[in-house]
Protein backbone atom coordinates (compact mmCIF):
# COMPACT_ATOMS: atom_id res chain seq x y z
CA UNK A 1 0.00 0.00 0.00
CA UNK A 2 1.15 3.54 -0.82
CA UNK A 3 2.09 4.72 2.74
CA UNK A 4 0.83 8.44 1.25
CA UNK A 5 -2.70 7.11 0.69
CA UNK A 6 -2.42 5.61 4.19
CA UNK A 7 -5.29 7.03 6.54
CA UNK A 8 -2.95 8.25 9.27
CA UNK A 9 -1.80 10.93 6.75
CA UNK A 10 -3.22 14.70 7.34
CA UNK A 11 -5.17 16.19 4.78
CA UNK A 12 -3.27 18.72 3.17
CA UNK A 13 -5.17 21.48 2.48
CA UNK A 14 -4.13 23.86 -0.69
CA UNK A 15 -6.11 27.54 -1.87
CA UNK A 16 -6.66 27.57 -5.46
CA UNK A 17 -7.66 31.52 -5.25
CA UNK A 18 -9.02 32.07 -9.39
CA UNK A 19 -12.56 33.41 -10.47
CA UNK A 20 -11.80 34.40 -13.48
CA UNK A 21 -14.71 32.22 -14.87
CA UNK A 22 -17.49 33.20 -12.86
CA UNK A 23 -20.34 34.39 -14.95
CA UNK A 24 -22.20 36.74 -12.29
CA UNK A 25 -19.87 37.70 -9.98
CA UNK A 26 -16.23 38.12 -8.89
CA UNK A 27 -15.03 37.28 -5.43
CA UNK A 28 -14.56 33.57 -4.47
CA UNK A 29 -10.62 34.51 -5.21
CA UNK A 30 -10.33 35.73 -1.77
CA UNK A 31 -12.03 32.68 -0.37
CA UNK A 32 -9.13 31.04 0.45
CA UNK A 33 -7.25 32.52 3.06
CA UNK A 34 -10.64 33.15 4.78
CA UNK A 35 -11.90 29.94 5.15
CA UNK A 36 -8.62 28.45 6.78
CA UNK A 37 -8.63 31.52 9.39
CA UNK A 38 -12.14 30.79 10.34
CA UNK A 39 -10.84 27.21 10.52
CA UNK A 40 -8.54 27.97 13.34
CA UNK A 41 -11.20 30.83 14.64
CA UNK A 42 -10.72 30.56 18.51
CA UNK A 43 -14.75 30.71 18.75
CA UNK A 44 -14.38 26.82 17.69
CA UNK A 45 -12.46 24.07 18.04
CA UNK A 46 -10.99 21.78 15.59
CA UNK A 47 -12.86 18.89 16.93
CA UNK A 48 -15.34 16.71 14.51
CA UNK A 49 -18.83 15.54 15.46
CA UNK A 50 -17.71 12.05 15.58
CA UNK A 51 -15.34 12.28 17.86
CA UNK A 52 -12.16 12.95 15.78
CA UNK A 53 -9.25 15.48 16.42
CA UNK A 54 -8.01 17.09 13.66
CA UNK A 55 -5.31 19.33 15.25
CA UNK A 56 -2.43 17.16 14.21
CA UNK A 57 -4.17 15.96 11.24
CA UNK A 58 -4.54 19.29 8.60
CA UNK A 59 -1.75 20.73 7.16
CA UNK A 60 -2.08 24.06 5.64
CA UNK A 61 -0.20 24.44 2.17
CA UNK A 62 -1.45 27.78 1.40
CA UNK A 63 -2.55 29.13 -1.67
CA UNK A 64 -1.17 28.18 -5.42
CA UNK A 65 0.33 31.40 -7.30
CA UNK A 66 -1.42 32.08 -10.08
CA UNK A 67 -0.84 33.37 -13.84
CA UNK A 68 -4.06 35.61 -14.69
CA UNK A 69 -5.93 33.99 -17.96
CA UNK A 70 -7.55 30.54 -17.96
CA UNK A 71 -5.51 28.62 -20.25
CA UNK A 72 -2.16 29.29 -17.83
CA UNK A 73 -4.16 29.42 -14.81
CA UNK A 74 -5.36 26.01 -15.48
CA UNK A 75 -2.08 24.45 -16.41
CA UNK A 76 -1.17 26.15 -13.49
CA UNK A 77 -3.29 24.43 -11.45
CA UNK A 78 -3.26 20.94 -12.38
CA UNK A 79 0.83 21.37 -11.99
CA UNK A 80 0.20 22.23 -8.79
CA UNK A 81 -2.44 19.51 -7.91
CA UNK A 82 -0.01 16.70 -9.63
CA UNK A 83 3.17 17.82 -7.65
CA UNK A 84 1.01 17.44 -4.32
CA UNK A 85 -0.58 14.36 -5.29
CA UNK A 86 3.13 12.84 -5.70
CA UNK A 87 3.66 13.10 -1.75
CA UNK A 88 0.65 14.20 -0.53
CA UNK A 89 -2.92 12.29 -0.37
CA UNK A 90 -5.89 13.35 0.52
CA UNK A 91 -5.89 16.45 -0.71
CA UNK A 92 -8.39 19.45 -0.29
CA UNK A 93 -8.26 22.05 -2.21
CA UNK A 94 -9.95 25.66 -1.19
CA UNK A 95 -11.10 27.49 -4.42
CA UNK A 96 -11.99 29.72 -6.25
CA UNK A 97 -15.07 29.59 -8.37
CA UNK A 98 -16.26 26.07 -9.47
CA UNK A 99 -14.24 26.12 -12.75
CA UNK A 100 -10.95 25.04 -10.90
CA UNK A 101 -12.75 21.36 -10.60
CA UNK A 102 -12.10 20.41 -14.41
CA UNK A 103 -8.03 21.29 -14.03
CA UNK A 104 -7.95 19.53 -10.38
CA UNK A 105 -9.52 16.57 -11.76
CA UNK A 106 -7.52 16.31 -14.81
CA UNK A 107 -4.53 15.67 -12.09
CA UNK A 108 -6.68 13.50 -9.89
CA UNK A 109 -7.48 11.20 -12.93
CA UNK A 110 -4.18 10.54 -13.98
CA UNK A 111 -3.61 9.27 -10.20
CA UNK A 112 -6.64 7.66 -9.71
CA UNK A 113 -7.72 5.69 -12.77
CA UNK A 114 -11.30 4.94 -11.92
CA UNK A 115 -12.18 8.06 -10.10
CA UNK A 116 -15.93 8.52 -9.12
CA UNK A 117 -17.55 12.18 -8.33
CA UNK A 118 -19.73 13.03 -5.55
CA UNK A 119 -20.64 16.57 -6.68
CA UNK A 120 -22.73 19.47 -3.92
CA UNK A 121 -24.41 21.52 -5.79
CA UNK A 122 -27.67 24.07 -6.63
CA UNK A 123 -26.53 23.63 -10.35
CA UNK A 124 -25.38 20.87 -12.47
CA UNK A 125 -22.46 22.67 -14.15
CA UNK A 126 -22.98 20.35 -16.93
CA UNK A 127 -23.31 23.14 -19.85
CA UNK A 128 -21.35 22.59 -23.02
CA UNK A 129 -20.58 26.40 -23.00
CA UNK A 130 -22.45 29.88 -21.48
CA UNK A 131 -21.59 33.19 -23.01
CA UNK A 132 -19.73 31.43 -25.55
CA UNK A 133 -16.94 30.06 -22.74
CA UNK A 134 -16.53 26.44 -22.18
CA UNK A 135 -14.13 26.98 -19.06
CA UNK A 136 -17.20 28.88 -17.37
CA UNK A 137 -17.99 27.52 -13.41
CA UNK A 138 -21.11 26.73 -15.40
CA UNK A 139 -19.27 23.99 -17.29
CA UNK A 140 -16.62 21.74 -15.14
CA UNK A 141 -18.65 18.79 -15.20
CA UNK A 142 -19.44 18.76 -18.80
CA UNK A 143 -15.63 18.72 -19.47
CA UNK A 144 -15.10 15.97 -16.90
CA UNK A 145 -17.56 14.21 -18.33
CA UNK A 146 -16.21 14.35 -21.91
CA UNK A 147 -12.46 13.51 -20.96
CA UNK A 148 -14.05 10.62 -19.40
CA UNK A 149 -11.72 12.11 -16.10
CA UNK A 150 -14.45 10.22 -13.94
CA UNK A 151 -16.37 6.75 -14.53
CA UNK A 152 -19.26 7.77 -12.60
CA UNK A 153 -20.82 11.31 -11.87
CA UNK A 154 -23.09 11.82 -8.87
CA UNK A 155 -24.86 15.08 -8.00
CA UNK A 156 -27.29 15.96 -5.10
CA UNK A 157 -29.04 18.95 -4.21
CA UNK A 158 -30.06 20.51 -7.85
CA UNK A 159 -32.58 22.70 -8.43
CA UNK A 160 -32.11 24.99 -11.53
CA UNK A 161 -32.08 22.11 -14.53
CA UNK A 162 -33.39 23.18 -17.97
CA UNK A 163 -33.68 21.01 -20.58
CA UNK A 164 -30.20 21.23 -22.24
CA UNK A 165 -28.37 20.30 -19.01
CA UNK A 166 -31.14 17.77 -18.64
CA UNK A 167 -29.61 16.34 -21.79
CA UNK A 168 -26.33 16.81 -20.97
CA UNK A 169 -26.92 14.66 -17.87
CA UNK A 170 -28.46 11.79 -19.82
CA UNK A 171 -25.52 11.60 -22.82
CA UNK A 172 -23.26 11.56 -19.77
CA UNK A 173 -24.98 9.35 -17.75
CA UNK A 174 -24.87 11.29 -14.03
CA UNK A 175 -27.19 10.04 -11.59
CA UNK A 176 -28.90 13.00 -10.44
CA UNK A 177 -30.72 13.41 -6.66
CA UNK A 178 -32.67 16.73 -7.75
CA UNK A 179 -33.40 18.68 -4.76
CA UNK A 180 -36.62 18.21 -5.19
CA UNK A 181 -36.21 14.52 -4.22
CA UNK A 182 -34.62 15.47 -0.87
CA UNK A 183 -36.76 13.48 1.20
CA UNK A 184 -36.54 10.13 -0.43
CA UNK A 185 -32.64 10.36 -2.13
CA UNK A 186 -31.57 6.46 -2.04
CA UNK A 187 -27.90 6.18 -0.16
CA UNK A 188 -24.99 5.86 -2.57
CA UNK A 189 -22.52 3.81 -2.28
CA UNK A 190 -19.08 4.37 -3.80
CA UNK A 191 -16.39 1.57 -4.93
CA UNK A 192 -13.50 2.96 -6.40
CA UNK A 193 -11.43 6.38 -5.26
CA UNK A 194 -14.23 9.31 -4.47
CA UNK A 195 -13.68 12.77 -5.13
CA UNK A 196 -15.97 14.95 -3.70
CA UNK A 197 -16.75 18.53 -5.01
CA UNK A 198 -18.80 20.51 -3.03
CA UNK A 199 -20.26 23.92 -3.92
CA UNK A 200 -21.32 25.65 -1.01
CA UNK A 201 -24.29 26.74 -2.52
CA UNK A 202 -25.78 24.03 -2.08
CA UNK A 203 -27.01 25.35 0.60
CA UNK A 204 -29.87 27.46 1.18
CA UNK A 205 -28.84 31.17 1.24
CA UNK A 206 -30.65 31.42 4.37
CA UNK A 207 -27.86 29.47 5.89
CA UNK A 208 -25.00 30.31 3.22
CA UNK A 209 -25.29 33.85 1.90
CA UNK A 210 -21.88 34.30 0.90
CA UNK A 211 -22.09 32.77 -2.18
CA UNK A 212 -22.58 34.34 -5.90
CA UNK A 213 -25.63 32.59 -6.66
CA UNK A 214 -28.58 32.72 -4.38
CA UNK A 215 -31.06 29.48 -4.82
CA UNK A 216 -33.48 29.45 -2.61
CA UNK A 217 -34.82 25.89 -2.12
CA UNK A 218 -31.22 24.42 -0.56
CA UNK A 219 -30.01 22.29 2.08
CA UNK A 220 -29.67 22.86 5.32
CA UNK A 221 -26.04 22.98 7.00
CA UNK A 222 -27.81 19.86 9.25
CA UNK A 223 -28.49 18.44 6.17
CA UNK A 224 -25.86 18.51 4.11
CA UNK A 225 -23.50 17.35 7.15
CA UNK A 226 -26.01 14.85 7.76
CA UNK A 227 -25.22 13.43 3.83
CA UNK A 228 -21.99 13.78 4.37
CA UNK A 229 -21.38 11.14 7.01
CA UNK A 230 -23.58 8.58 5.52
CA UNK A 231 -21.64 9.02 2.27
CA UNK A 232 -20.03 5.42 1.81
CA UNK A 233 -16.39 5.64 0.03
CA UNK A 234 -13.25 6.30 0.20
CA UNK A 235 -12.64 9.97 -0.18
CA UNK A 236 -9.06 10.73 -1.73
CA UNK A 237 -9.58 14.45 -2.74
CA UNK A 238 -12.26 17.25 -2.34
CA UNK A 239 -12.89 20.80 -3.13
CA UNK A 240 -15.10 23.31 -1.59
CA UNK A 241 -15.62 25.74 -3.82
CA UNK A 242 -18.20 29.42 -4.62
CA UNK A 243 -17.18 30.57 -1.65
CA UNK A 244 -17.46 34.48 -1.88
CA UNK A 245 -16.56 37.23 0.94
CA UNK A 246 -17.90 39.58 -0.56
CA UNK A 247 -21.56 38.67 -0.04
CA UNK A 248 -20.45 37.37 3.57
CA UNK A 249 -21.05 40.28 5.83
CA UNK A 250 -21.22 39.34 8.96
CA UNK A 251 -18.38 36.44 8.17
CA UNK A 252 -20.48 33.65 9.62
CA UNK A 253 -20.74 31.92 5.96
CA UNK A 254 -16.66 31.53 6.71
CA UNK A 255 -17.77 29.20 9.38
CA UNK A 256 -19.59 27.13 7.73
CA UNK A 257 -16.71 27.06 5.32
CA UNK A 258 -14.88 25.72 8.73
CA UNK A 259 -17.25 23.57 9.70
CA UNK A 260 -17.83 21.50 6.45
CA UNK A 261 -14.08 21.47 6.34
CA UNK A 262 -14.10 19.97 9.54
CA UNK A 263 -16.31 17.16 8.50
CA UNK A 264 -14.88 16.86 5.26
CA UNK A 265 -11.14 15.91 6.04
CA UNK A 266 -12.49 13.67 8.55
CA UNK A 267 -14.70 11.93 6.18
CA UNK A 268 -11.15 11.90 3.81
CA UNK A 269 -9.35 10.62 6.97
CA UNK A 270 -11.86 7.49 7.01
CA UNK A 271 -13.94 8.98 9.91
MN1 LIG B 1 -21.02 24.70 -9.14
MN1 LIG C 1 -23.59 26.22 -7.83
Amino acid sequence: MNPSASPSSPVSLLGIPFDENSSYLRGTAQAPPRIVEALYCDSSNLWTENGADLQAKLHDLGSVALPSGTPAAFAAIERAVADELRHQAPLFLLGGDHSITYPVVKAFAAKFPNLEIMHFDAHPDLYDQLGGNRFSHACPLARIMEEKLARRLVQAGIRTMNRHQREQAQRFGVEVLEMKDSGHWPRRAFEGPVYLSFDLDVLDPAFAPGVSHWEPGGLSVREAICALHSLRGRIVGADLVEYNPGRDVSGRTAMVCAKLVKEIAARMLGG
